[in-house]
C-alpha cells in the first residue's frame, strides 16, 4: 500500500471532465471563461464583491500587500505559528514581518499580544500599515478582536485564509474577514487546482490593482506600456475549470474531514494526556488538518514517539508548524512571544485528515493509533520503572 498522506488531493471524474472541457474549448491561457466563472463563484460563496484568481496563495498575499502600497520601512505583524509562505510574502515587499505568538487553546494569533506589539512599534516610531493574521489548520483567527485592534491602530487586515476555506467565524465565512483575504488551492489544501490561489476583497480599487500587477502591469495600450514592475501571477484557465468543479464538492469534502476528526476524538477520548488540538469550539472549522497534542509529562510515548510508530506503518504525520521566529531564515526579525507556539511545536502531531482517504486507510490509521496509545498507557513511566 502507498504511504498514507496527511492531506492528499480529492479529485474525481468531475474534475477530469472539467479540465478536458476547458482544454477542448481552446482557452489554454491564464485568462478565459473558466477563470471569470471561478472568480465569481468564489466571490459568491464567500460574500465578497471582488475575487482575483492567482497562481498561488503566496502570490495572492504578495500582491494583496503591494496593492496597499506596503514596502520597505513598513512593519507587518503576522502569526508566528504558520507556514513560511505568509512571512515570505511579507519579505517580498521589502517590509519587515513581526511575529506574534499564540493563544494556548487555539494556537491562533493572540489578540492581546498583537495590541502590545503594535503599541510597542508605534512608540518606536515604526509604520504598521497592515496585519496578516493566519487561520491555523482550518479555524478562523479571532477576527472579532484582531480587526478591531488593527483598525483602531490604523492598520488594515489581510487575512491569510489559505487553510480555512469553508470555515466560519462569528457567522461570517473565511475569506470575508478583514479588508482582504486570500485562499490557497495547493494540492494539500481543502480544495485544490493542483496549484493556485485567490485574492478577495470588497475594495474594487485594490482588486483592480492586484489584477493589474498580476498581469505584468500592462497598461491598456497596444504596444504594452508599463508604469509599474509587474508579475506573472494569473491562474491558468484549465486550472480554474478544476477549481469550479472542486468548489461544487467543497461542503462534502469538509464533511469528510470532520468525520476524520470525530474518529480521532473518539480514539483519544479515554487517553489521559492526549487531546485533539483546537477541539473546543470547532463546530465551524473546516477541519483541514487534525492534530493531537500529546502531554510528554503524562505519557511514555511523546509526539515524536507516536510519529515514529505511524511512520513505521506507512502513515504520514508531521509536527505543527515550527514557529517562524525559530526558523533560521527569520531569526533576525522581531517577535513578541509567549512560549505557546514553541510548546505546540514540541507536543503537536498532525494526522492524516484528507477527504480522499479510503475506508481501508482510515481503518489502518485508527488501528495503529489505538495500538500505539494502548501500549503507551501500559508502558511504565520512567519514575515507576526506576528501582
Ligand atoms: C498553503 C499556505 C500558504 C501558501 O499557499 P500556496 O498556494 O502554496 O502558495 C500560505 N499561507 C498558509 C497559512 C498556508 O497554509
Amino acid at each position: 500500500m502507498a504511504r498514507i498522506l496527511l492531506s492528499g488531493p480529492d479529485v474525481t471524474e468531475l474534475e477530469r471532465t472539467a479540465v478536458a472541457e476547458a482544454f477542448d474549448s481552446g482557452w489554454i491561457a491564464p485568462l478565459g471563461p473558466a477563470v471569470d466563472a471561478f472568480e465569481s463563484a468564489m466571490a459568491d460563496r464567500v460574500g465578497r464583491r471582488c475575487a482575483v484568481a492567482l497562481a498561488s496563495g503566496t502570490s495572492a498575499l504578495h500582491l494583496g500587500l503591494l496593492a496597499w502600497g506596503i514596502g520597505p520601512g513598513d512593519v507587518v505583524p503576522t502569526s508566528t505559528m504558520t507556514f513560511a509562505a505568509t512571512a515570505n510574502a511579507i519579505t517580498y515587499t521589502g517590509a519587515t514581518p513581526y511575529f506574534v505568538d499564540s493563544d494556548p487553546e487555539t494556537g491562533q494569533m493572540d489578540p492581546d499580544l498583537l495590541a502590545r506589539a503594535i503599541d510597542r512599534l508605534h512608540v518606536e516610531g515604526r509604520r504598521v500599515p497592515a496585519v496578516v493574521p493566519v487561520d491555523l489548520l482550518g479555524r478562523c483567527a479571532d477576527y472579532t478582536r484582531i480587526v478591531e485592534i488593527a483598525h483602531r491602530a490604523g492598520a488594515r487586515v489581510l487575512a491569510d485564509s489559505a487553510e480555512s476555506l469553508g470555515a466560519v467565524h462569528a457567522g461570517i465565512p473565511a475569506g470575508k474577514h478583514g479588508d482582504a483575504a486570500i485562499f490557497s488551492f495547493n494540492g494539500n489544501k481543502v480544495m485544490t487546482t493542483s496549484g493556485g490561489g485567490m485574492y478577495l476583497t470588497d475594495d474594487e480599487d485594490a482588486a483592480a490593482r492586484v489584477r493589474h500587477l498580476a498581469t505584468q502591469a500592462r497598461e491598456p495600450a497596444v504596444h504594452y506600456e508599463h508604469r509599474d514592475i509587474g508579475y506573472n501571477y494569473r491562474l491558468s484557465n484549465l486550472l480554474a475549470a478544476m477549481g469550479i468543479a472542486q468548489l461544487s464538492r467543497l461542503d462534502g469534502m469538509v464533511e469528510r474531514r470532520r468525520a476524520r476528526r470525530e474518529a480521532y476524538a473518539r480514539i483519544v477520548a479515554e487517553m489521559p494526556g492526549v487531546e485533539v488540538f483546537q477541539r473546543v469550539g470547532d463546530a465551524d472549522d473546516n477541519c483541514w488538518l487534525t492534530a493531537l497534542v500529546v502531554d510528554p509529562e503524562a505519557t511514555a510515548l511523546d509526539a515524536a514517539g507516536l510519529s515514529a510508530v505511524l511512520t513505521a506503518a506507512g502513515i504520514e504525520s508531521r509536527p505543527l508548524w515550527k514557529p517562524m521566529h525559530r526558523q533560521p531564515v527569520f531569526a533576525g526579525f522581531p517577535a513578541l512571544v509567549n512560549g505557546v507556539s514553541e510548546g505546540l511545536f514540541r507536543t503537536g502531531l498532525t494526522l492524516p485528515s484528507g477527504s480522499a482517504l479510503t475506508e481501508a486507510e482510515c481503518r489502518l490509521i485508527d488501528a495503529t493509533l489505538v495500538d500505539a496509545l494502548a501500549e503507551r498507557a501500559a508502558a511504565p513511566r520512567w519514575e515507576e520503572a526506576a528501582p
